[in-house]
């Protein structure tokens, strides 16, 4: 067999992973980078079929064109196709905003659904002469990582999470002769899931009994949800805005993507959804918590929750994930000021991040592939490999970190 990556090797983001042998080749993940400007992998060669592991676009959001030009297949579970179709779309229309030219026209999103094939974790299917299964790779609702059996066998992580969270269980390895893995947190830990909520916990509740609002910014995919899950243990008024709330809908339409659907339904149920613009504006009121996107303070409701509150030194902002650098998030950590309405603002609100990665951290990344047992390690989606591939020698005879462009041979 041979491979290579068209982007996500040695960076994070635009994912794009091409198996070939005999004559068939597949795509794994086909991403960009939703950067300013956006960034794309390289061009896709004519392939036969497209696994996606997840929905988040730097995994999905090429995927288009595999549908609209090379007419291929893309299999992925329910929940990743249909979130997949929302971030695609939104993308498109934020691109438009931002002045950059589409990668691909609108319709070729619709023909990526018209062209999925819908598979279940644990359920082999033939794609031509590869025989494939996906499993839960722990890291948001309906993510998958892809057993590959050709003329040996290869796991492909996609984004992969170990210890389970509350909205979704962790990943079992698989046992396989390549292992192709996931190195976001390589040389890096995160605490204890259990801790973090507890100091998120302390300070919402810290917030609200000083009068204070509780702005929560979350990514849509997972964090939302996550969240309103661990806010069920405050007893405050919770509301949740943005795009998090559709994609909470295509969820809980898929329960066997969630570690457990009643919880979600039901801390989905206790908060208020915000409608619209109106509604938005009666909502930052004192002892009140509200999750709401963008993540990393790029545009999205989360921009009128911090008019209305970032003067207010009795309130917080609770950042809850990775804050790219030259993002809004990325700025207020560095330097307590914030652009708004085309003016740098000072911050005077109590600012924080707690680390609710979706990454397995650095030793559940080794133990993870210890578990897989491979001749081979491919380590890809990290811009500090070395770490991850110093500690995986002692796991397989053989670990690559290789960049975009290079192919490798494998059994
Ligand atoms: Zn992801």
């Amino acid at each position: 067999m041979q491979a290579t990556f068209l982007g996500g090797a040695r960076e994070v983001g635009r994912l794009g992973f091409v198996l070939s042998s005999g004559g068939s080749s597949l795509l794994l993940d086909y991403g960009l980078a939703p950067e300013d400007p956006p960034l794309y992998p390289k061009p896709a060669p004519r392939v036969d079929a497209a696994l996606l592991t997840h929905a988040h676009l730097d995994h999905s959001g090429m995927m288009p064109v595999i549908a609209h030009e090379h007419n291929a297949p893309v299999y992925g579970t329910a929940t990743t196709l249909e979130t997949a179709d929302l971030l695609c779309k939104d993308c498109l229309k934020v691109h438009r905003l931002e002045g950059y030219g589409d990668p691909y026209p609108e319709f070729a999103i619709d023909q990526l659904q018209a062209s999925a094939r819908r598979i279940r974790w644990g359920s082999p299917f033939d794609v031509g002469s590869w025989h494939v299964q996906a499993e839960d790779s722990g890291h948001i609702p309906g993510s998958s990582m892809y057993r590959v059996q050709g003329p040996s066998s290869l796991l492909f992580t996609g984004d992969l999470n170990v210890p389970p969270t509350r909205l979704v269980n962790g990943a079992n390895p698989v046992g396989a002769d390549t292992l192709v893995l996931e190195g976001t947190y390589a040389g890096r830990e995160h605490e204890p899931r259990e801790s973090i909520e507890r100091a998120f916990l302390s300070r919402v509740r810290e917030t609200v009994e000083a009068g204070g609002v509780c702005v929560v910014p979350a990514f849509a995919v997972g964090r939302t949800q996550e969240l309103l899950m661990v806010l069920e243990e405050v007893d405050a008024p919770v509301y949740v805005d943005g795009m998090g709330t559709r994609v909470t809908e295509i969820f809980l339409k898929h329960p066997e993507s969630l570690r457990d659907a009643k919880a979600l339904k039901k801390a989905y149920d206790a908060a208020e959804r915000v409608k619209g613009h109106g509604h938005r504006k009666n909502v930052c009121k004192p002892g009140r918590v509200i999750v709401t996107t963008s993540g990393m303070l790029e545009g999205g409701p989360v921009i009128s929750y911090l008019k209305g509150m970032h003067d207010d030194p009795k309130s917080s902002v609770l950042l809850t994930g990775y804050q790219v650098e030259g993002t809004g998030g990325h700025e207020l950590l560095k330097t307590g000021r914030i652009p708004l309405d085309e003016r740098v603002v000072t911050v005077n609100a109590h600012v924080e991040k707690f680390d609710f990665s979706g990454h397995a951290g650095h030793s559940d990344l080794v133990s993870f592939a210890e578990g897989v047992s491979p001749e081979t390690v491919v380590v890809c989606h990290t811009d500090t490999p070395e770490p991850l591939v110093e500690d995986l020698e002692s796991v397989a005879s053989r670990v690559l970190a290789p960049a975009p462009g290079d192919v490798f041979d494998l059994p």
